[in-house]
């Protein structure tokens, strides 16, 4: 009897969790759907109190992405992930989820527009959401990052790269574009190895200890020229070093780390 109620519980949660995802497959080719039949509609403006004019031209495609932010999930497992983005109360999304064994899940096709990125910037990029690919890495935020995922990560970015020709530069962390809001990828993220596959930019090392900053360089405008939103300069220094100076991450600029951002202009 007590494991007939067991089966019949688990019989139970089995089906509601496969619900979640029949309805979430089902919106999705529904939505999917009739944005491509928006596309073919223009539908008249007015302009100054005129009404705009109609004239179609054939030659066009879709607009394609052209940065990608690397997340991390802040939850335990993959399965969990899939359920937040299935949902429809949670309002979020993303387009790759890579987990712990590094299996890489597309939840979105590449050139709809995720809901991962939430308020950030990236130079003059004020809506991230519109013009990236977010890859979601099943991570608590505490514990390493595997092999595995980091390996299938680097084929997912080599694939994504190639295919949207998206400079080595345009691959930057949550915590880049949103900087006092957001922190991954941890500073357990290992940047520098991606780097080391020509993705995303570190700096040379080798120079770290022999190079001499010029009397007038400016980081607040050398983070901008980076990227970073430096509305809040001690909050922008905080996701610079969660990046390129992960041991010693603080909202404190260094000579140490003046020198690493100095190098970095090399590499953009
Ligand atoms: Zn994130």
């Amino acid at each position: 009897m007590k494991h007939l109620k067991l089966l019949i519980i688990l019989l139970v949660l089995g089906s509601c969790s496969k619900n979640i995802y029949q309805i979430s497959t089902k919106a999705y080719n529904k939505k999917a759907k009739t944005l491509g039949a928006s596309l073919s509609r223009i539908k008249q403006d007015t302009v100054n109190n005129r009404l705009t004019n109609l004239v179609k031209s054939q030659n066009f495609n879709l607009r394609k992405p052209n940065l990608i932010v690397i997340h991390h999930t802040a939850q335990d497992s993959c399965q969990q992930t899939y359920r937040t983005f299935a949902l429809k109360r949670t309002q979020v999304s993303s387009h790759y989820v890579i987990c712990d064994d590094g299996t890489v899940t597309q939840m979105l096709n590449d050139l709809l527009r995720g809901w991962h990125a939430g308020n950030g910037s990236w130079g003059k990029n004020t809506d991230i959401n519109s013009t990236s690919i977010g890859i979601e890495l099943d991570n608590n935020g505490k514990e390493p990052f595997s092999y595995a995922q980091i390996n299938s990560l680097i084929f997912l970015l080599q694939k994504l790269t190639e295919k949207y020709k998206i400079p080595a530069q345009n691959i930057v962390g949550h915590s880049d574009i949103a900087p006092g809001r957001k922190v991954d990828p941890s500073a357990l993220f290992p940047w520098k190895a991606l780097a080391e596959s020509g993705l995303g930019i570190w700096y040379d090392e080798e120079k770290l200890k022999t190079v001499v900053l010029p009397l007038d360089f400016n980081v607040d405008f050398a983070l901008k020229y980076m990227g970073y939103n430096t509305k809040s300069l001690k909050n922008a220094i905080y996701s610079f070093k969660l990046r390129f100076n992960a041991e010693e991450v603080s909202h404190e600029f260094t000579e140490k780390d003046k020198k690493i951002l100095f190098l970095l202009m090399d590499e953009i």
